[in-house]
């Protein structure tokens, strides 16, 4: 096929830009301006959509496949939540209004939804206060441990500068960690994936400043003595962390909150149902219990006597301005409608269809694969390939062969402390005829496996790109390689 380079001839146009009226010599300094056109390929409307048609259907969506991608949480988003963040009150808002003179009064409307969803989720997982600045889990996580980091040095506690991290945590909670200035220390887990607590005994002391759980673990399972976790924890002196960026496993069932937790993030595009994937956007809103609230960052929305919303820069405890603006707005315009959509009830239901699909799968598949714990889990089941790794087959050859069945792989090699992981993801968004699909694509490859474990070595067979060199691909991306 010719590629789209090929097809342009010159003087042909898809669309014409107005005529610019800034004046170019002034706007542009002359170093920065381009000396010949861009080379871009001159082509017609119709060669211009079939391009970036044709293009979207070599790849892989949650709108096309079935995506179980584990610790991603890539459920269905819905589509009226598109409409609400492209309403015009809200996509033609200048992020600076609200700031400028008489702004206020004229995004009543974009404060107000930011306020209420802060109270939604303050409620939601059992918190005090809630920011909804930060832009990723990532970037909460980060806000969470510098709140952290803000409250033991207004104590003058600067001593503490240790954070512990269990093995079964998220990879970007000890990275967040040490970006905010801590140091890690591990704690292992024991044999059925929660917090070994004669481990966490030991590596306890006057120097640790908290711990960061990933809540459900990265294993899925749920820490049977999360309550004791956080007990010993402050009895030492710290504050418990929470990772809670796929709490659609536990929403509206459990408040992190009540369990002992003082700081935790969500993240919306798993939790909430935004849109996500190629690394944004996102939003990963940080609670917090009371004591940590003058430390939030600013400006924080409020909501004053008459009733009306406005920006409060005036917090001297402050962490400071974490992102632009007040977060990603219309990310948390498509969570705001997610939440009031489906409500408490919704919420509860939420929870249990992801915790239903994933135990399914780990029943189902129990026969075929390996698994290092077989108690019940909660949003993702976690498998290990050891018994088709005999055979010479590799987690990465059964995710690769799932392509080929037009399934998107599940999380390889994740968590570490399980040997060829497969780490599975259904979420509460898949009917049980989809997830039976899966099942019987798993099981043919178990089987293959046995038989012809040497195909399964060159899938994916039926894709625009085979098997790569997965490293290089990373480092070195041709992305101008024609695809077949
Ligand atoms: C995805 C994830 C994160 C990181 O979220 P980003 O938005 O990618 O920064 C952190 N913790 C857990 C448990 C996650 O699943």
């Amino acid at each position: 096929m010719k590629l789209i380079f090929d097809k342009g001839r010159s003087g042909r146009r898809a669309y014409r830009a107005p005529a610019c009226d800034v004046p170019m010599d002034s706007a542009v300094p002359a170093a920065m301006r381009r000396s010949a056109p861009a080379r871009l390929p001159e082509v017609t409307e119709l060669d211009a959509i079939r391009h970036f048609t044709n293009l979207s259907r070599k790849n892989f969506g949650v709108d096309s496949h079935f995506y179980p991608l584990g610790s991603c949480t890539m459920k269905y988003n819905p589509k009226s939540h598109e409409i609400i963040a492209r309403m015009p009150g809200f996509a033609g808002l200048h992020p600076w209004l609200a700031q400028l003179p008489g702004g206020e009064k004229l995004t009543q409307g974009a404060l107000e939804t930011l306020y209420r969803q802060e109270r939604f989720l303050s409620e939601l997982l059992g918190f005090a206060e809630t920011t909804l600045q930060p832009m990723a889990g990532a970037n909460g996580e980060f806000t969470g441990v510098m709140l952290i980091a803000a409250y033991f040095k207004a104590r003058g506690k600067t001593t503490r500068n240790v954070m512990l991290i269990p093995d079964a945590a998220h990879g970007t909670n000890p990275a967040s960690a040490v970006q905010a200035g801590f140091t890690c220390r591990e704690v292992s887990s024991d044999a059925e994936g929660n917090v070994d607590l004669n481990d966490l005994a030991a590596k306890l002391g006057d120097d640790v400043a908290g711990l960061m759980l990933t809540c459900p673990n990265t294993v899925g399972m749920f820490d049977r003595n999360v309550e004791q976790v956080c007990k010993m924890v402050h009895d030492a002196g710290g504050l418990c962390y929470c990772d809670g960026a796929n709490a659609n496993a536990i929403i509206g069932r459990v408040r992190p909150g009540d369990l002992g937790f003082d700081v935790m993030h969500t993240n919306v595009h798993k939790t909430f149902s935004t849109p996500h994937g190629g690394g944004g956007p996102g939003a990963g809103p940080v609670s917090v219990v009371e004591k940590l609230r003058p430390f939030l960052p600013v400006p924080r929305i409020i909501c004053k006597p008459d009733g009306s919303y406005a920006l409060d820069h005036n917090q001297p405890q402050s962490i400071g301005q974490i992102s632009a603006f007040y977060g990603n707005f219309g990310v948390l315009l498509r969570s705001c409608a997610y939440l009031l959509m489906l409500g408490r009830a919704g919420m509860i239901r939420v929870s249990e269809n992801a915790v239903l699909n994933a135990n399914y799968l780990r029943v189902k598949l129990a026969p075929y694969y390996d698994q290092k714990i077989t108690r019940m889990c909660m949003h993702e089941c976690v498998f290990s390939a050891t018994r088709q790794v005999a055979k010479g087959v590799h987690a990465l050859d059964i995710a690769k062969g799932l392509i080929d069945r037009g399934i998107h792989p599940p999380t390889i090699y994740f968590p570490l402390i399980i040997p060829e992981a497969l780490m599975i993801e259904p979420t509460e968004t898949e009917s049980k005829e989809t997830l039976d699909e899966f099942v019987e694509a798993m099981i043919e490859i178990a089987k293959l496996t046995d038989t012809d474990p040497e195909s399964l070595h060159d899938a994916p067979v039926t894709m625009p790109v085979k098997r790569m060199d997965e490293t290089l691909a990373a480092r070195k991306p041709d992305l101008a390689a024609p695809l077949h």
